[in-house]
């Protein structure tokens, strides 16, 4: 994957323009984030919130792109995923893959940040670009917070721990 400022315009926004990036939508996309990672979801654009339409793809088969609520993602492993996944026995081995992939310890280039104190400081900068108006900043932060990382369930806690202090 490229990682230069070129290349970050074309990754999706990690959170949708309607919702603003405040501390407490920032921890609900960051749980919602790790949520799809550990089950075998994509998102293809920013998170739009628990009840509206989220354009995924599905990682199990790869071959699979459309709407999903994530009020219904976050309920589990539904054995139904869209018409046309893997056969079960497959599909199981698959999410066993994604899942032994992710990790505790963030080994990104953009170190994701994985702890509250990291957390709080990349919530700080987004604030803090919000007021600046500086776009590119508050784009590289809200990737940092929620864009794609094999550790996504750590630093959604760390994120939740952050905005909730
Ligand atoms: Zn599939
Ligand atoms: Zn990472």
């Amino acid at each position: 994957m490229m990682s230069s400022t070129e290349n970050r315009q074309a990754l999706p926004a990690p959170l949708a323009a309607h919702l603003a990036p405040t501390a407490r939508n920032i921890a609900s996309a960051a749980m919602a984030v790790a949520k799809l990672a550990s089950s075998g979801w994509q998102p293809l654009c920013g998170y739009p919130g628990a009840d509206t339409h989220w354009h995924v793809r599905c990682l199990v088969c790869g071959q699979w792109d459309g709407l999903k609520f994530y009020s219904h993602l976050r309920r589990g492993k539904p054995a139904f995923r869209h018409p046309g996944c893997l056969p079960e026995a497959q599909r199981t081995a698959k999410l066993a893959e994604i899942t032994a992939a992710l990790s505790t310890a963030c080994p990104c280039p953009a170190a994701h940040p994985v702890t509250a104190e990291d957390a709080a400081e990349a919530i700080r900068e987004v604030s803090r670009a919000r007021d600046e108006g500086d776009e590119d900043a508050l784009s590289a932060q809200l990737a940092r917070l929620l864009g794609r990382c094999p550790a996504a369930a750590a630093r959604a806690e760390a994120v939740q721990a952050a905005a909730s202090a």
